[in-house]
């Protein structure tokens, strides 16, 4: 029995290990660990590809949406708005900056942020509008944009399962007042070890997080705001340099893997992932949908076959985020999905024989 996992870390690694060997051993040598030249370079790098005038390394994702969220102004009394289907970062980083997460449901066919679920939650005490740009598929920026421009909010997106995505021509990350991106070692864009970035075209933006991510420090000692310690080691952004090099390739593999799932589970009874036209999606995760979850995640497991759900219980709905006030229910779409999806095996480097076995597997299920 083959045995296919859900994910290989390792296999990524080996994609580019002597790349990534080289760009380890240089940072080693170098006797300069935090905040140095690997580190210039590869926001330099990346702020390029994003297509933003800046990119601020930080040490995390969720410390990239609370860093950015603080630059914005974001504070105690304001309002956030965001999806329950998400990462818990999500919400975590709201909560850290000591705002109010508010939260609205999802577009069923592409289980982003639903527009019109936004308008009707915005009040006088919003601030910002937190967009999620999950499993790879962008959410409606357009729409979302327009609204942010009607009811003057400011708009930080959550890209941290989509590094190269695109709408209409234009990156994920490029469109919001800021964006927040994770470098988690599983990410389309992955570091080994935590890591994580904010990007913005706003100069004011940048200047205020490269203060806050470390102690607020003007210069050396000298704290202008109260700040964090939140910074990307030079040896995660050497490797990241590497990895940012390869990230479309990656994300065509990615998408390759994608398309012969979506072809041999074409005529089984699952819903497969659907894509809005003016998108480009890049496929962090293949989620399909049935209402015969268990059976089918145990009947593979059996077969040697790794599977995922992500997320198994929305955020209204987790014992840690209660005092929110949501009722089983207040999110319909959110949580029918959260009862359906389920996540196949995808990597960049995942063999292509191994979408066969996992289709042949499904396709003996059903
Ligand atoms: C991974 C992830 C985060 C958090 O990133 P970390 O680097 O793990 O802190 C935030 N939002 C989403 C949507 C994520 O997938």
């Amino acid at each position: 029995m083959t045995s296919i996992p859900f994910v290989d870390l390792k296999a990524e690694y080996e994609a580019y290990r002597t790349e990534i060997d080289t760009a380890v051993t240089r940072t080693l040598s170098s006797g300069w660990y935090i905040l140095g030249p690997e580190v210039a370079a590869f926001e330099a790098a990346f702020a390029a590809y994003t297509g933003v005038a800046h990119a601020v390394g930080v040490a995390s994702g969720t410390d990239a949406l609370l860093l950015g969220l603080k630059a914005l102004g974001v504070g105690p009394g304001d309002e956030v708005i965001t999806v329950a289907h998400t990462a818990v970062a999500t919400i975590a980083a709201i909560e850290l900056a000591g705002a109010t997460p508010v939260l609205v449901d999802i577009d069923s066919q592409t289980y982003t942020m639903d527009p019109e679920q936004v308008e009707t939650a915005v009040t006088p005490r919003t601030k910002v509008i937190i967009p999620v740009h999950l499993y790879g598929h962008p959410a409606d920026m357009e729409a979302i944009l327009e609204i942010a421009v009607q009811h003057r909010l400011q708009v930080l997106e959550d890209c941290a399962q989509a590094h190269g995505a695109l709408v209409d021509g234009r990156r994920v990350g490029s469109m919001g007042d800021a964006a927040a991106f994770s470098f988690y070692p599983t990410k389309n864009l992955g570091a080994l070890g935590d890591g994580g970035a904010v990007v913005t075209n706003r100069d004011d933006i940048a200047k205020r997080l490269r203060l806050l991510r470390q102690y607020g420090w003007r210069e050396r000692y000298i704290s202008d705001l109260a700040g964090y310690n939140s910074r990307l080691d030079e040896l995660q952004a050497a490797i990241l340099q590497v990895r940012l090099a390869h990230l479309d390739e990656d994300n065509g593999r990615r998408q390759q893997l994608a398309a012969r799932y979506s072809e041999q589970l074409e005529n089984l009874p699952v819903q497969l992932p659907r894509i809005r036209p003016s998108a480009h999606h890049v496929f962090h995760l293949y989620v399909i949908q049935t209402g015969r979850r268990a059976p089918l995640a145990a009947f593979l497991q059996e077969k040697g076959v790794g599977t995922a759900v992500h997320y198994p219980v929305p955020i209204h709905l987790q014992p840690a985020y209660r005092h929110l006030g949501y009722a089983p229910g207040s999110l319909p779409v959110t949580e029918r999905a959260t009862r359906r999806i389920l996540s196949l095996p995808l990597y960049a480097h995942m063999p292509e024989e191994h979408v066969n076995v996992v289709c042949r597997a499904l396709a003996e299920f059903f």
